[in-house]
């Protein structure tokens, strides 16, 4: 059996109860050596296999879980946040289903949303914003065109960019070309919920000044959008005069 487990944003207390219960349990371990935080290893068993996904390809990594399948052996393939966000898992499963590999899926708190955390922001606003989009820039990865950044900056709404900030003008320029205001509030963050979290916030007029010389060329969030220091509405649900099923109006 094969447990996919989503190993969070960083912090090693951001992993479920369930992926660290799977951890603690697996005789194979394959982690995404590039952003999972190593000090989550220290909850394996003695004697586990632990191997670092980011030295091996596909098939490596298949031929490595059928042979610890062969010998009835557990394996954890441990992803950084939320495995289904640029996690690359659909073609781990196909492969599996194809050699009837049993796997199943245990999710994790996702980078944009410990971004959120750092920065203590909540993303959908009323009267904003009630809308996110998780998105990237085009890198070595094509995005098809009616997703380019400037196609849904058109929306206006809160934009969590993973994967770009190597190419950070290229973003600004992109979101001002599609209709992002130029003074609207950006915010940047380096390794969220790391003992070296990096936060820079500016506008898209501003960020790429404000970010020279901070050493952020890797592992970090873009967030865009008018929440951000945005004077919003109140929320309907803890409104007085707003009646759930849960709650009478007391107005
Ligand atoms: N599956 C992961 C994303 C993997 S893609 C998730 O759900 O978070 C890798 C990208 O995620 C990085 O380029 C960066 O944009 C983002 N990322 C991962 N960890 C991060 C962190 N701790 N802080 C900020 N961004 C992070």
């Amino acid at each position: 059996m094969v447990h996919i487990v989503g190993a969070g944003p960083g912090d090693p207390e951001l992993i479920t109860v369930k992926g660290l219960r799977y951890l603690k349990e697996a005789d194979v371990v394959i982690y995404a050596g590039s952003l999972v935080n190593p000090a989550l290893l220290d909850s394996c068993k003695e004697g586990a296999e632990i191997h670092n996904s980011a030295h091996m390809t596909l098939d490596e990594v298949v031929a490595t879980i059928e042979q610890a399948e062969a010998k009835g052996r557990m394996t954890v393939r441990l992803h950084t946040g939320d495995p289904a966000i640029y996690g690359a898992i659909q073609e781990q499963m196909d492969a599996f289903s194809k050699k009837n590999i049993e796997y199943d899926v245990t999710p994790g708190v996702s980078s944009f949303l410990a971004t959120a955390a750092a920065l203590r922001q909540e993303y959908t606003l009323p009267g904003i914003s009630q809308t996110v989009i998780i998105t990237r820039n085009e890198g070595r990865t094509p995005v098809p065109e009616r997703e380019k950044l400037k196609a849904l900056a058109s929306h206006q709404a809160t934009m969590c960019i993973f994967l770009s900030i190597t190419m950070l003008d290229k973003v600004v320029e992109e979101l001002i070309a599609g209709g992002y205001g130029a003074d609207t509030p950006i915010a940047i963050v380096q390794k969220a919920s790391w003992p070296e979290q990096k936060i820079v916030r500016g506008t898209l007029q501003t960020i790429c000044e404000a970010i020279k010389d901070k050493n952020i060329d890797r592992t970090a969030m873009i967030v865009v959008g008018r929440c951000l220091g945005a004077d919003y509405e109140l929320s309907r649900l803890y409104a007085p005069e707003f009646a759930h099923m849960f709650r009478k109006a007391s107005k």
